[in-house]
């Protein structure tokens, strides 16, 4: 007995030491008086301040430890390939770091500020972006003219839609990052097609590469002209033998001396250094109408014409349309998408070395470019695109589910539809506020590559969930083509959104915890460069240092199993949130060591392991969008009525981070280790929970209820108010749909109750009304808010039917003679 005291005191004492990350002096001070407590033997005594000694003095440490680790290191970890290295260096990290520390800064985390358009901003998104909301029609746009109306394309260009983020100084908007997400959001809402028409210059188009690396010449000649809209920009990366290794293009250039005329002005250039290339790219976007091709190839200079590198590395450039040599026009077709999107190819197409973005300066380093800018655009546009279909869904399906009705109830009031509604709901909450939180981080100049891949990622997985649910609880009624569905060009879209801007799968399987262990890290990297330098100081600073953090994450992750973080620290004023903060500080020490012990079992197989890594990767995204919602939360305002809603994506996230650390464990192939860590990380067990039934069931009709939970949802949704008859304008019906339908809940009820006990005999719904008049049962006036209801439900509920041919559909809003049937 005395000596299981003996045991737990000592781990206790251990664990204590490590929580608090207790200088090594006290390590030996605490061992020595427990040593001396126990009467133990004076061997022990010295062995003890031994290792004291080696692991603080640091001499001792670098000769013995750190000089060992170093060769240790070597042999597991392989050194980074260039490209890995241009991807890790090109970002920067934020709050990520603080997930991956293993204990957030909440100080910190509370000094981020709320998002907030400039006045500029709002005006723009009030005025310009609702009344080119109102010039587009997503049915006529996909079915009928297979590409925006052309008062929409030069709506765009004279209103400055292409140059949201060009500088001020050249003519453009200067908007942040927010007013950029939230416009592309609001005209996704309405038609992703002109959504992607004005977000791809915007994002990948050259405008944002010229503005970081341009040379002054080539930012002065295209900058004012993107802003204009005189240039529509391409960015052409993607080849048919590199998609996702984009890297690992076959397109060339060979650095030459040759003649070029300039399709700009015409003039003539002879014997001008410049490059040759050959390329062939595809699924290019604006590639059919681009005025100016943003190109990534491979450079090379076997003659040394550029300096003494042969291999000079990807490198991109600036083709103006009509180039000789470039092939463009034609178009692809994107799963029924109609936004321009086409092939582009070129042989032996010579151009000038001033094409190249940045010019010489920047040969080679085109790879790096495309990283950084690619981090800033994969946070923007598809998170903003999927946040406008969950709100789409929320808000449509909200009010479908209270219009449409089976077994004599709404269709939310069933449990099963109430599920699916509550998801929807949870979901786009928990895309709006990552979204919002990663914003804060762009327009504070940082480029979170890490964060953008986890929204990436997350954002359009949760907007492929929100759709398909909504599809299911619209039935027949979104399955069925048309002007009056809402859905289809959103269900369609879904597998663009998950490919392009690196494909899903290998954003889970490889980006998020792959470059999060090197990038979030506080150490790792730092001891991958001593080790490529063989710096025996700067390895042994990073690997104390590392050492330290996987103790202090060990005996937090096994505290903190116990307590579910209670007594940790939470940022001031969150009140009933507060539990969530703190089962965030548990789950953020239990990934980082679990991280570590990814990286202690693996070593550089890790890398391959890719299954382990996705789920490290979902842990630490969904403890990410988790600080998000808390986040969002409190900037809203902690408002009682969207308690339900963020509580439901709080504990959702949480239960999938937990969960992907279990599934972890369970595939970890060291079992050894695996039992070590399920034993640290989870000492009594799982500690958290999927949102129960009854709290789904609020959510949903939280939702349905359409008070002040849904405006913020749908606050940057285009909702047209329009006459509810207008076909081609399903939206505008739902909402009047809905009020006239609650309003009349009662009295339908009382119709019904007088149906069932015969008072009413008639046979058909509007014999029904006119007997229940004359009955004194309902008045006149009633009746007729009863017919307004039902006119209103059938529009909603009518789904298209065309000629024969399909060539036509039927414009009538509904058949009057049905519409009364209920
Ligand atoms: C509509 C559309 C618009 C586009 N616009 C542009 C544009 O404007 N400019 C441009 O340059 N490109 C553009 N692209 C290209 C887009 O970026 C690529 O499609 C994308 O990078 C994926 O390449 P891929 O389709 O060839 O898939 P592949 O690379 O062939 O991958 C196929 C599947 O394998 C998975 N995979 C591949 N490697 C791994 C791995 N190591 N681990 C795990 N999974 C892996 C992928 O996740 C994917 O699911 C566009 C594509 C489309 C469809």
């Amino acid at each position: 007995m005395t000596w299981i005291v003996v045991i737990v005191a000592f781990f206790a004492l251990l664990t204590a030491l490590s929580y608090f990350s207790a200088p090594v002096w006290l390590w030996a001070v605490a061992s020595v008086i427990a040593l001396v407590v126990i009467n133990a033997h004076w061997i022990l005594l010295l062995i003890v301040l031994a290792i004291c000694a080696v692991g603080g003095i640091p001499a001792l440490r670098k000769k013995i430890i750190s000089s060992f680790a170093l060769e240790k290191v070597k042999k597991v970890i392989p050194p980074l390939s260039s490209t890995e290295q241009a991807a890790i260096d090109a970002g920067t990290v934020w709050w990520d770091a603080e997930i991956y520390s293993g204990q957030p800064d909440w100080h910190k985390f509370s000094s981020f500020p709320a998002p907030k358009l400039t006045e500029e901003e709002q005006v723009f998104l009030d005025g310009p972006v609702e009344e080119l909301c109102a010039l587009v029609n997503d049915w006529r746009v996909v079915h009928k003219d297979r590409d925006i109306p052309q008062k929409a394309w030069e709506f765009i260009k004279e209103k400055g839609f292409h140059s949201l983020i060009i500088k001020k100084e050249y003519g453009g908007k200067g908007f942040s990052n927010l007013a950029h997400a939230k416009i592309v959001g609001k005209l996704a809402t309405r038609c992703g097609n002109t959504a992607i028409t004005v977000m791809i210059p915007n994002s990948v188009g050259p405008g944002e590469l010229l503005q970081h690396y341009g040379t002054q010449e080539q930012c002065d000649y295209y900058l004012p002209r993107l802003a204009k809209g005189i240039e529509i920009p391409c960015f052409a990366l993607t080849s048919p033998y590199a998609g996702s290794d984009a890297g690992a293009i076959p397109d060339f250039g060979v650095v030459e001396r040759g003649n070029y005329t300039d399709p700009r002005t015409g003039e003539k250039h002879t014997d001008v250094l410049g490059i040759r290339i050959t390329f062939e790219k595809r699924w290019i976007t604006l590639a059919p109408v681009a005025t100016v091709v943003g190109l990534a190839f491979k450079l090379k200079d076997p003659d040394g014409l550029l300096g003494d590198k042969a291999d000079i590395g990807i490198t991109c450039a600036l083709l103006p349309k009509g180039t000789k040599g470039l092939v463009q026009g034609r178009r692809h077709y994107p799963n029924n998408s109609p936004f321009m999107n086409g092939p582009i190819s070129g042989k032996d197409v010579f151009i000038p070395v001033d094409w190249i973005i940045g010019g010489v300066e920047y040969a080679g380093q085109g790879w790096r470019m495309l990283m950084e800018c690619l981090s800033i655009g994969r946070c923007i546009s598809l998170p903003a695109l999927s946040a406008a279909k969950g709100a789409l869904c929320s808000y449509t399906t909200a009010a479908y589910s209270g219009i449409r009705h089976q077994f004599g109830l709404p269709l939310g009031k069933f449990e099963g539809v109430d599920e699916a509604l509550s998801r929807i709901g949870g979901y786009t909450y928990q895309m709006q506020a990552s979204q919002d939180l990663a914003l804060v981080a762009l327009d504070n100049g940082e480029k979170p590559s890490v964060i953008s891949a986890i929204l990436k990622y997350h954002s359009t997985e949760r907007s492929r969930k929100c759709v398909n649910d909504a599809m299911d609880i619209h039935g027949g009624r979104a399955v069925v083509t048309g002007p009056r569905n809402y859905l289809a060009s959103a269900y369609n879209s879904i597998p663009i959104s998950i490919t392009v801007e690196g494909a899903n799968i290998l954003t889970r399987s490889m980006m998020i915890f792959g470059q999060g262990a090197f990038r979030c890290h506080r150490y790792t990297l730092e001891e991958i460069y001593a080790m490529g330098e063989n710096d025996l100081d700067r390895f042994d600073a990073a690997f104390s240092g590392h050492i330290k953090q996987i103790l202090r994450n060990k005996a937090r992750s096994f505290v903190l199993g116990i307590t579910n973080g209670a007594f940790t620290n939470v940022p001031a004023d969150v009140g009933k949130m507060a539990k969530y903060y703190q089962r965030i500080n548990r789950l953020s020490a239990a990934f980082a060591f679990s991280g570590e012990t990814a990286m202690a079992s693996l070593g550089g197989s890790l890398k391959f392991r890719e299954k382990l890594s996705a789920r490290l990767g979902d842990a630490f995204s969904n403890l990410f969008i988790a600080s998000a919602v808390l986040k969002r939360f409190t900037q809203d305002g902690s408002p009682d009525s969207d308690f339900p809603l963020a509580t439901w994506a709080v504990e959702d996230s949480l239960f999938n981070a937990e969960n992907a650390l279990v599934e972890f464990i369970d595939n970890l192939p060291s079992r050894p280790f695996a039992w070590s860590l399920k034993a640290i990380i989870f000492p009594i067990g799982r500690r958290c929970k999927k949102p129960s039934d009854s709290l789904g069931t609020e959510v949903s009709r939280t939702m349905m209820a359409f008070g002040d939970t849904m405006d913020r949802l749908s606050q940057y949704m285009y909702i047209p108010t329009c006459d509810p008859k207008i076909v081609e304008e399903p939206i505008a019906a739902l909402k009047p749909a809905l009020d006239a339908i609650n309003a009349t809940r009662e009295l339908e009820k009382m119709l019904r109750k007088a149906e069932r006990s015969g008072e009413l005999t008639g046979f058909g719904p509007s014999e029904r009304l006119d007997e229940a008049v004359e009955k004194k049962i309902i008045t006149a006036e009633e009746r007729e808010q009863l017919i307004a209801a039902r006119e209103l439900m059938r529009i909603v509920i009518t789904v298209d039917d065309f000629d024969i041919n399909l060539s036509d559909y039927n414009t009538d809003p509904f058949d009057s003679k049905l519409f009364l049937a209920r």
